[in-house]
């Protein structure tokens, strides 16, 4: 068949192209169809659900699910040692900061504001990834609303949550993250004092920082040689 492709045609490689827009009587009169339709609405009536009524049901996301990032609160106070090694790792610039120190240990950070763009946040996770303290953790909040770019610039007051409010995903961490240290990276432990998993690949103990020192604090001398090295 010759075909003509200086004229635009339905088409033109079906020699049968002219009889495909012919409809049958049936279906010019879409009754049939109409039929068709409803009859597979019905039928959907009766299979198993798979929507939730939302917001009356909720979701309830499994351990490895990445929803919005919060501050660890351990006792009255965050993990953050202001490090800013998550504000680094940030891909949108999502985390500003600023350090400060308490007054009678000098040797003791905390960030003195902390906030997350939640505008910019993407969700990635980095830097839950990247802190040394797991005082940064992805939590299982997906719905978050706001009605202005102010409101969206969560601070101390909405990122810190108790960490017993965190332990799926704290747990999840341990049992998965940290046990891949040391396969592969190899962070400098002279250059990361703070790091709770440098602490977990000497002494194995699968507790945090502050979880350690306030293990030490409770425990008694003959408990704690089981953890500390002398
Ligand atoms: S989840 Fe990703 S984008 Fe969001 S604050 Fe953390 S590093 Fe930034
Ligand atoms: S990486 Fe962790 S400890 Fe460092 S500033 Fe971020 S949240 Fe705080």
């Amino acid at each position: 068949m010759q075909v003509n492709l200086d004229q635009p045609v339905v088409n033109a490689l079906n020699p049968n192209f002219k009889k495909e827009r012919k409809f049958s009587f049936l279906e010019r009169i879409y009754l049939p169809e109409i039929f068709k339709g409803l009859i597979y609405t019905f039928k959907q009536m009766f299979t198993p659900k798979f929507t939730y009524n939302y917001p009356e049901e909720r979701w309830s996301p499994p351990d490895i699910f990445r929803g919005r990032p919060v501050l660890v609160k351990d006792g009255d106070r965050e993990r953050c040692v202001a490090c800013g090694l998550c504000a680094r790792a940030c891909p949108p610039l999502a985390i500003s900061m600023q350090a400060s120190e308490v007054s009678d240990d000098p040797k003791e950070r905390y960030p003195e504001f902390f906030e997350i763009n939640m505008l910019r946040c993407i969700y990635c996770g980095f830097c839950e990834e990247v802190c040394p303290e797991e005082a940064i953790v992805m939590s299982k909040d997906y719905d978050l609303v706001f009605q202005s770019r102010e409101e969206a610039i969560y601070g101390k007051d909405k990122l810190l949550v108790p960490k017993e409010d965190l332990k799926d995903r704290l747990n999840y961490l341990r049992n998965y993250k940290n046990s891949q240290f040391g396969n592969t990276w190899d962070f400098q432990e002279e250059n990361n004092i703070h790091s709770v998993r440098d602490r977990d690949r000497e002494w194995n103990t699968g507790l945090s920082l502050v979880d350690l020192l306030e293990q030490q604090s409770q425990a008694d001398s003959s408990q704690a040689k089981r953890f500390w090295k002398t």
